[in-house]
C-alpha cells in the first residue's frame, strides 16, 4: 500500500495555501479540504435566512439551525478539484464573494459553529491522505499532522491577489475594500477566543510575498517528501 500523510497548511487571508494545497493534492493523489469553503457556507446560509447582515448578528438562530445545515465537497472533473455544496446545492460562486468575506469571520468566531465543522473536518481527513487548508489545521483539527505550513505576505501582496482574482470573476469591488477585508479578518481570525489563528509551533512558515508558485512548490514537496521516506 502507497504511504500517505496528512498535511496541514495555515496561515492568513490570500496567501495562496488553496493553490498550494490544490497543486499537492494533485501529484501526491491525495485529498484536498478547503476549510474556509465551508466556514463560507454556513455564512452564506446565515446571510440568506437573514441572521448576519453588517450590522446585525442573530446567533441563537444560526446555532439553532446547526442541524439543518448539510455540507459537502464534490469533485467537478471540469475544472479538476472539489466544489462546495450546502443542502445539495453547489454554492462555489456564491460563497467567493466580497460580501461573504466580509462576514465569515464573524460566523467563524462562533464555538457552536467550529465544533461541527472541526468534527466534519476530522472525520474527512482520518485515513490520512489529505491536504487541508484553513486558520486551525495544524493546531487544532489535526495536531498531529505529519507536516505543518503556514504562509503569510504583506498584506498589500495578499490584497493585490485577491482583488484581481475578484476582478477576473467579473465582481465589482474596490481595492480599498479588498484590502480592508483581509487585514480586519486576519485581525478578527487572530483574536478571537476559540482556535484563533496561530503558527503552530511545529509548522514551517513560508513567506511568499517575493516567492513565486513554482519555487514554494518545489520547496514543499521537497519537504513532502522527506515526511514521506521517514514513515
Ligand atoms: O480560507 P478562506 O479565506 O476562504 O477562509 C474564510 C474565513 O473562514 C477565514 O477568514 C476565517 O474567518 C474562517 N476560517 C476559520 N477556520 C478555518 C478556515 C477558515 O476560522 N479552518
Amino acid at each position: 500500500m502507497t504511504k500517505k500523510i496528512t498535511i496541514a497548511i495555515d496561515g492568513f487571508s490570500s496567501t495562496g495555501k488553496s493553490t498550494i494545497a490544490k497543486l499537492l493534492a494533485n501529484k501526491y493523489n491525495y485529498v484536498y479540504v478547503d476549510t474556509g469553503a465551508m466556514y463560507r457556507a454556513i455564512t452564506l446560509f446565515a446571510k440568506l435566512n437573514g441572521y448576519v447582515t453588517k450590522d446585525t448578528f442573530n446567533k441563537e438562530a444560526l446555532i439553532n439551525d446547526l442541524t439543518s445545515i448539510s455540507l459537502s465537497f464534490h469533485f467537478n472533473e471540469k475544472i479538476g478539484f472539489s466544489e462546495m455544496y450546502l443542502n445539495n446545492r453547489n454554492v462555489e460562486q456564491q460563497i467567493r464573494t466580497l460580501e461573504v468575506s466580509q462576514l465569515v469571520s464573524k460566523v467563524a468566531e462562533i464555538s457552536e459553529v467550529r465544533k461541527k465543522l472541526v468534527l466534519e473536518q476530522q472525520f474527512m481527513g482520518k485515513d490520512g491522505g489529505v491536504v487541508m487548508d484553513g486558520r486551525d489545521i495544524g493546531t487544532v483539527v489535526f495536531p498531529n499532522a505529519d507536516l505543518k505550513l503556514f504562509m503569510t505576505a504583506s498584506a498589500d501582496k495578499r490584497a493585490i491577489r485577491r482583488y484581481k482574482e475578484l476582478i477576473d470573476r467579473g465582481d465589482k469591488v474596490t481595492f480599498e475594500d479588498v484590502l480592508f477585508n483581509v487585514e480586519e479578518r486576519d485581525r478578527i481570525d487572530s483574536t478571537r477566543e476559540d482556535s484563533p489563528l496561530t503558527k503552530a509551533k511545529d509548522a514551517i512558515t513560508f513567506d511568499n510575498s517575493d516567492m513565486g508558485i513554482t519555487e514554494q512548490f518545489e520547496r514543499i514537496c521537497s519537504l513532502v517528501d522527506q515526511r514521506l521516506s521517514k514513515i
